[in-house]
């Protein structure tokens, strides 16, 4: 089974490095409370020492072509296939997910890392004319810097893959902070890329809370870009930290994603897809779905169905004990405003933080329980009379992060694409699902505009230079 060190340490100039001070945190397993490891709990000391030398090493990097990083990137990859496996247990160990949904995103994280390697080979500027004679004009990438990669826990080997391979294929060094519930698959992937071949101090990796650790780097005057996985409220502090500093940020955050069922769409297949973006992974997506927006001519036969489905359905442990108490929290307040529970609304017996599917009617698009995000298997249904309300409530939100709509009108589907106010819009699926190779991110207070991954996260992580050629005539 999992080999999950019983401390964690960091990962800093190649070497396993405890926290200076020596402490430790414990991270629990969600599936019975008991401990399952410790880790580094690092402070602002440590961050010191890790972007000391993610700096050192950054020009050494940056100056291995492209080309040659993109081989080194690959090797990791090849690392992570040869230990797919073992990364499949420690996440299913610490997320408490199974191994089947924690191998299906290892596949997601090595096609990322695929496509990221061979970027190397791809990392196009432009050439373009010049208004005058014998004068050339390109651009070409360069790298930034150090790079502050902050993560949440959900989905850990993913969001790690995530951050990584975008930041070193552009040439920069990289201090990773690993959610601190998710230490050990941190902890593996910087074993695994040291083994590959990446050179030490390269991608240092910090474990720790997040006031504590956290915080620190996002202040570090090293750092050039941070790139942020996580909650609105904490992207907001980043982006005002960072920005004093006018140091690039990237804020991949918050979801309350919409999903519509319209009374021409293939009901079996909706709810199959409701249920899956609800509730699988616990519901601790940012693209779940926790709004279903249901047209009232097929209200009640629909409902019937997605209670019926949800009764089958067997979930995982939310991460951890305090967001699962914020979920009966928030479900215990919609209830005293009159919100009618369909199913679930508690947690289930055992020591582990199981949260049971939860499916909740009658309540107002303006309760705080549907505009803030639970990040737990938590929907609500509401009922719209015709497509311009569904498109109206599926955009009153502050979030703007995906959204799906079941219907098999191509004119309903066509308009609900270019109207809804998300970054991803699906059709007849679920309202996740985004492809590696695509461009993610959201509008509103899901994000800041930016883009990962895809070729779009290249602009997140390097820096165009233009390149002016004159040419002398005389010297032909
Ligand atoms: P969180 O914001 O509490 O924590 C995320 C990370 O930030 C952790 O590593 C944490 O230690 C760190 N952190 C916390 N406070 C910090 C601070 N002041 N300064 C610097 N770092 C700090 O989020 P969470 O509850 O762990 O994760 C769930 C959130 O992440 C949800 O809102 C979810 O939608 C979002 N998320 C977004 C995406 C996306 O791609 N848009 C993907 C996954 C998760």
């Amino acid at each position: 089974m999992t080999e999950i060190p019983k401390q964690i340490n960091n990962w800093i100039e190649g070497k396993e490095t405890p926290a200076i001070a020596r402490e430790w945190f414990d991270k629990l397993n969600p599936v019975n409370g008991t401990l399952l490891c410790q880790a580094a709990r690092s402070r602002v000391a440590d961050i010191d020492t890790a972007v000391e030398s993610a700096k050192a090493n950054q020009p050494s990097w940056a100056d291995i072509p492209p080309v040659q990083r993109g081989q080194i990137l690959h090797n990791i990859v090849l690392g992570m296939k040869t230990h797919q496996e073992k990364i499949a247990q420690i996440v299913a160990a610490e997320t408490g997910k199974s191994f089947e949904d924690a191998y299906g995103e290892t596949e997601g994280a090595i096609a990322l890392g695929l496509f990221y390697a061979s970027e190397g080979q791809r990392l196009y500027g432009r050439t373009t004319t010049s208004g005058n004679l014998n004068k050339y004009a390109m651009t070409v990438r360069q790298p930034l810097g150090v790079a502050g990669l902050i993560i949440a826990a959900n989905t850990p080997i993913a969001n790690v893959a995530w951050k990584v391979f975008p930041a070193l294929i552009c040439g920069n060094s990289a201090v990773l902070k690993a959610a601190e519930d998710t230490p050990a698959t941190a902890w593996f992937f910087g074993k695994v890329a040291l083994e590959s071949g990446l050179p030490a101090g390269v991608l240092n990796i910090i474990q720790g809370y997040g006031l504590e650790a956290g915080a620190p780097l996002v202040a570090h005057p090293d750092l050039a870009v941070v790139s942020f996985t996580g909650s609105t409220a904490v992207g907001k502090v980043i982006q005002r930290v960072a920005g004093d500093r006018l140091a690039r940020v990237s804020l991949e955050l918050g979801g309350k994603n919409p999903l519509v069922v319209c009374d021409d769409a293939d009901l079996e297949n909706a709810v199959k897809w409701t249920i899956l973006s609800a509730f699988s992974n616990a519901g601790q997506r940012c693209a779940s779905a926790s709004r279903i927006i249901i047209f009232a001519s097929i209200y009640d036969i629909f409902r019937e169905k997605l209670v019926e489905a949800t009764k089958q359905v067997k979930i995982g442990p939310v991460i951890n004990e305090k967001q699962l108490n914020n979920m009966l929290a928030a479900v215990g307040r919609a209830k005293e405003e009159g919100a009618k529970i369909l199913i679930g609304g508690s947690r289930l017996p055992g020591e582990g933080y199981f949260m049971a599917p939860t499916l909740i009617e009658n309540v107002s698009p303006q309760a705080e329980i549907s505009q803030q995000e639970l990040f737990g298997p938590i929907a609500i249904l509401y009922c719209v009379q015709d497509f311009e309300s569904a498109l109206a409530l599926a955009n009153d939100s502050p979030y703007g992060l995906t959204a799906s709509m079941h219907t098999r009108s191509i004119h309903r589907a066509v308009k609900f694409c270019e109207k809804v106010q998300t970054g991803v819009a699906v059709v007849n699926a679920g309202t996740y699902g985004s492809e590696p190779h695509m461009p993610f991110g959201g509008l509103k207070q899901s994000g800041n505009g930016t883009r990962e991954p895809g070729t779009e996260a290249l602009d997140v992580y390097s820096e165009l230079k233009d390149i002016y050629i004159n040419i002398d005539p005389e010297q032909l």
